[in-house]
């Protein structure tokens, strides 16, 4: 009998067929629905999961960025404007090129302890230790092996559960929705904070209009690697079974919802050749329609039905004010 992970009520579950389109193996994969907290979960994990994740899988690829030394220079300036709020060049250019991400560490001192669990190479956090935020260290599973930067910054090969330390801020950037154990994940999670700490977690919600619109073609399912298509209602009772709550939800979905959808339903893999996002000429897409895809996007967002949020969350009597 199917239940469900997060809530374990096992009634009228509904069952749904999703097609791999990372890669277009041309394999299926069934995915269910729970009424009772909306999570969306892939009813059988695959025993090795390794293999949907081929060694030119993107976050593997995600090089630390060096620029030119002029650019790696006024990036770090941008940066450390937008975090730290300091510097008169940091700041012009933070008002020209500002970088929406670097907001949700804005503000923070460089004594903060932040881990960032999923990371791949590490390049977000690589910026933010160029940037003044020495305390700074990644952890990813699925990387080959650790990694060692010359600015001090390690990425461990290893899953949260066998992380130690205590964590101002713990992070993950679309990795949760890959984790197999989210109930486990943030019990973990509760044990490596501090007692005013924060996680924030950046995901895929299944309670968004791009799943209304385009059910099993929704990009953002991304079968069979997305193991949990959270709803707020799910996510937040994975945290209250450990300890933490929400304290406020953003959204931060782009124009990726409406094409890479598009592109499922007329059967296009997000890495075939003629996909927006190899090369923008041979797809189907005018730029007139990515701007308008751009455009709604930014209003979904307003409304609270984009299709990925940036959820914060604390321990629960920290949080409640
Ligand atoms: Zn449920």
């Amino acid at each position: 009998m199917r239940i469900c992970r997060i809530c374990n009520n096992s009634e009228r579950l509904d069952t749904f067929k999703v097609k791999e389109m990372m890669f277009g193996l041309g394999e299926s994969f069934d995915y269910f629905k729970c009424p009772v907290c909306g999570c969306l979960q892939l009813a059988e994990i695959p025993a090795d999961m390794s293999k949907y994740y081929p060694s030119d899988y993107y976050s593997f690829n995600m090089k630390v960025p060096e620029p030119g030394p002029m650019r790696a220079w006024l990036r770090k300036k941008r940066d450390a404007y937008a975090i730290r709020q300091l510097g008169i060049i940091g700041g012009l250019l933070n008002w020209i090129f500002p970088d929406p991400l670097l907001s949700l560490y804005a503000g923070l001192s460089p004594e903060t302890r932040i881990l960032d669990a999923g990371c791949g190479t590490g390049s977000l956090l690589w910026r933010l230790r160029e940037a003044g935020l020495p305390n700074t260290a990644g952890i990813d599973p699925y990387n080959t092996q650790e990694i060692r930067y010359g600015n001090g910054l390690v990425i461990a090969k290893r899953q949260l559960n066998e992380a130690s330390g205590e964590w101002d801020l713990i992070t993950w950037h679309h990795s949760f929705e890959h984790i197999a154990d989210p109930l486990g994940e943030l019990r973990k999670a509760n044990e490596l904070l501090s007692d005013n700490g924060k996680c924030i977690v950046r995901l895929p919600v299944v309670d968004s209009l791009a799943w209304e619109q385009y059910g099993t073609d929704w990009v953002q399912i991304d079968a069979p690697r997305h193991i949990f298509l959270h709803s707020r209602k799910s996510l937040g009772i994975v945290a209250e079974k450990n300890g933490l709550e929400i304290t406020s939800i953003d959204y931060d979905s782009t124009a990726f919802q409406f094409w890479g959808s598009e592109q499922y339903v007329k059967g296009i893999p997000l890495t075939s050749d003629r996909s927006y996002l190899s090369n923008h000429s041979k797809s189907v897409f005018t730029s007139r329609d990515i701007r308008s895809f751009e455009k709604r996007a930014r209003e979904l967002n307003r409304t609270g039905e984009g299709d990925q949020a940036v959820i914060f969350m604390m321990k629960k009597s920290y949080g409640r004010k």
